[in-house]
């Protein structure tokens, strides 16, 4: 299973899906990738191997210049396309690599508060609260913020705004991310390896850690909003 997110500056989705394949040692059952396209959110979704991901972008191109992309060991609901990623809530994308632990408590408060669910995926949880943070008037990286702090269980996300197309916030408790630096551009990745393609200027995140990712650089925070410092090394081998 693997993580893939690019605030970049040419067509992302053909960029996703390469840096997945690098991750596809992992295992994985579905895989999806989004964009932002003419400002709103788009999505392709497959079950089984990359190559049937490949195919859906084949017939239906996915254009946008920043995306998320996600390979999905499935641990909450049966391997198909509607539990596979990127979940969407209220224009809130969102990629999950883990366990969110308290999903079925989220879920009940969030099916309270009139969130429908469309998969059976304790991940779709963080997609509805990011977005009734936005409803409730927060910004996007606050929404992001106070929703992650709901959040118990094992983690990496990556979270994208419909309508900013400079924005991905990153987190990690548990399974790791990777920060890819570029020239403009910056790239989030499960491993270094699947960061190759792009750099090899890497910062690994530390668990607890969330990361803002815009097209001029990242800032990295603790959990209760801090301002973090991590090492930027460089990836050995990285072609
Ligand atoms: N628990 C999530 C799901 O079942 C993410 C699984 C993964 O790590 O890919 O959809």
């Amino acid at each position: 299973c693997g993580i893939v997110a690019i605030v970049g500056k040419t067509q992302v989705a053909p960029l996703i899906v390469d840096a997945l394949k690098r991750l596809e040692y992992r295992g994985y059952d579905s895989a999806g990738v989004a964009t932002i396209e003419r400002g709103e959110l788009a999505r392709r979704r497959a079950e089984g191997k990359l190559v049937n991901l490949e195919n859906r972008l084949k017939d239906e191109p996915l254009f946008g210049t920043i995306g998320i992309g996600h390979t999905r060991w499935a641990t909450h609901g049966v391997p198909n396309e509607t539990n596979a990623h990127p979940h969407f809530s209220g224009g809130v994308a969102v990629v999950h690599n883990g366990i969110i632990e308290n999903f079925a408590e989220l879920r009940d408060e969030l099916a309270a508060d009139g969130y429908q669910f469309t998969s059976q995926t304790d991940t779709e949880v963080v997609a509805h609260l990011v977005a009734r943070e936005l409803k409730r008037g927060a910004a996007p990286v606050e929404a992001a913020h106070a929703a992650l702090k709901r959040l118990q269980g094992a983690f990496a996300l990556a979270i994208m705004f419909k309508g900013d197309d400079d924005l991905v916030v990153g987190a990690r408790n548990g399974p790791p991310l990777a920060v890819g630096h570029g020239e403009g551009e910056m790239f989030l990745g499960s491993d270094a390896i699947a960061l190759a393609p792009f750099t090899n200027s890497i910062t690994y995140l530390e668990d607890g850690d969330w990361v803002v990712v815009r097209h001029a650089g990242v800032s990295i925070f603790d959990i209760d909003g801090n301002a973090v410092e991590r090492r930027r090394q460089q990836s050995l081998g990285a072609s």
